[in-house]
């Protein structure tokens, strides 16, 4: 704010906000949430899409002491209930869209129900609203009614600034504590990693409830770069926008490079360079290969939300730049080497703690120690000790070290086919059979076998179902592009692939189908 007070720091839709504003706009929402009541160290939860709205919430609670919640706007109402009260959230500021999920997750909140306030979303009210019984504060009018506080410091760089649930893909969702100091310095580390500055206009592709969004609500600002918000991601305006807006940044997971790339605006090149980074899944060689081929500069990133996003990266080599286009992007799908905020990083055995040699094949746990590993699971010690009790984080990830100690995934380690004895990676298999012009997706999992104990299963979406290849033929074609051990026994077409809202494939709905497939 003091550098840059007249330049762009948000624009949402028709609004744009310089930085004094939007500096001005954050210390009136803590000044508003500060006569609440709320008390430092208590949670304000947000239940909204990307919108200036989400990025005050960045900046108001922490300036009023508070600890932010940002919970991803895609779940259903038992889980928000179960974060809120886990949480013990005080305030909810929730967009109009969503009212009646906030109606549902209250019905099913145990605990006090938090003070309400209400976005105005532009993006359509809600039938029912009238008579849900809600009776939320307006944002805007409180804003505009409420004396602009003076930003809080935190008493300890430790404090807790933001509290982040994991998917909870088994059993509850776990409340990942994020500190201002990690924050802060994962924010600067991604404000480098991806090289921002006064010039960057960010576009919102990633939901803002994701890692706070990857700490690039925060990197972004460090810059004096430009948020431009989007609140529902649709390919062709992505494109349209990097036109429009000029944009130089955007992040995303690897579907949504799929989802751009079946777009027919997707054959213009791109007006000027835009760097793209990618994770939270496993990006493709191919996909990324046809997006450099349009301007895009993609930056492969891995994180989880123990780490506050992104703690990998695959580095760029200036070598690489000479390499065809296939090339280099089999070099970026590996996920690198720790970030500028990560200690460490390591393979070992999971049960011994011995380094695994970086040989490109030996598997071992990734392990990561770093300023911005979480502090812990809150009220959750004994997650906390399973997850970083010998002073590393397990990510439970299974990877390989190459000789350039470059880390490279090869499974989570319950995704992870084990036949005949042999360790069988099921994203190796998918990256092999998606270079197969007739694939677009494909996601691969265990099967249960009586003699080989398990066999890879490979659920695949054709490009188009007329040009379906017949199983008989893909199976052929895979047994001449990687080992025979390796090759899918079975084969199952569909439409589409079960995915989280942040593009993870559920390969856990996956195999629930293959159960109901194989009952008898
Ligand atoms: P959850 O663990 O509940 O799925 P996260 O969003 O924290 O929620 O996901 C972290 C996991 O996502 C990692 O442990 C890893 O398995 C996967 N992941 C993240 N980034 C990448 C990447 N670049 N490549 C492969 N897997 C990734």
């Amino acid at each position: 704010m003091r550098v840059h007070p007249e330049r762009p720091a948000v624009i949402d839709g028709d609004i744009t906000l310089s930085y004094r504003a939007f500096y001005q706009r954050s210390r009136q929402l803590a000044g508003a949430l500060e006569a609440m009541g709320l008390a430092p160290g208590e949670v304000v939860s947000t239940l909204g899409m990307n919108s200036r709205a989400m990025l005050e919430a960045h900046y108001g609670v922490p300036m009023a002491g508070g600890v932010l919640n940002a919970i991803n706007a895609r779940l259903d109402g038992a889980s928000i209930a179960f974060i809120m009260s886990h949480a013990e959230t005080r305030v909810l500021l929730f967009d109009r869209s969503l009212r009646h999920m906030v109606a549902t997750a209250l019905s099913l909140l145990a605990s006090p129900a938090p003070v309400l306030v209400e976005i105005d979303d532009n993006a359509g009210n809600d039938d029912t609203s009238a008579h849900d019984g809600l009776a939320p504060h307006d944002y805007e009018s409180l804003l505009a009614a409420s004396s602009p506080c003076q930003p809080r410091v935190p008493a300890d760089e430790r404090d807790c600034i933001a509290l982040n649930y994991t998917s909870g893909t088994t059993g509850n969702p776990k409340g990942v504590i994020y500190s201002h100091r990690g924050a802060y310095l994962n924010a600067l580390s991604n404000t480098l990693t991806l090289k921002m500055d006064d010039q960057t206009v960010y576009l919102w592709t990633l939901p803002m409830f994701h890692c706070n969004g990857w700490t690039h609500t925060w990197a972004v600002t460090a810059a004096g770069g430009t948020h431009v918000c989007m609140r529902r991601v649709e390919p062709a305006q992505v494109l349209e926008m990097i036109h429009a807006r000029g944009i130089t940044h955007m992040a995303a997971a690897p579907i949504i490079m799929t989802m751009m790339l079946d777009r027919p605006e997707a054959s213009t090149p791109l007006p000027h360079p835009v760097l793209l980074a990618t994770g939270g899944a496993s990006p493709n060689s191919a996909i990324i290969a046809r997006m450099s081929a349009l301007g895009f500069n993609v930056l492969h990133l891995y994180g989880m939300t123990e780490t506050y996003g992104p703690s990998l990266v695959c580095q760029f080599q200036p070598e690489w730049a000479t390499l065809t286009h296939e090339a280099r992007a089999r070099l970026q799908i590996r996920q690198g080497v720790g970030t500028f905020a990560i200690e460490r990083v390591a393979l070992k055995d999971p049960v011994t703690h011995e380094d695994v040699p970086a040989d490109g094949q030996s598997l071992g746990h990734l392990m990561l120690r770093g300023n911005t590993i979480m502090q812990g699971y809150i009220k959750n010690p004994e997650a906390t000790r399973e997850a970083m009790g010998r002073g590393w984080l397990d990510t439970g990830d299974i990877a390989v070290m190459h000789e350039d100690g470059y880390i490279e995934i090869r499974d989570r380690a319950k995704d992870i086919i084990i036949s005949g004895g042999e360790s069988i990676s099921s994203i190796e298999i998918e990256e092999i059979m998606m270079s197969h012009p007739a694939i677009r997706e494909v996601a691969v999992i265990a099967r249960p076998h009586d003699f080989w104990g398990e066999t890879p299963h490979a659920f695949v979406v054709p490009v188009s179902e007329a040009d379906r290849p017949d199983e008989t033929e893909l199976l052929h074609w895979c047994r001449e592009h990687m080992a025979h051990f390796k090759v899918p026994r079975h084969v199952t077409f569909q439409t589409s692939l079960p995915r989280t809202s942040t593009g993870k494939l559920q390969k856990y709905a996956l195999r629930e189908q293959q159960k109901t497939m194989m009952a008898p």
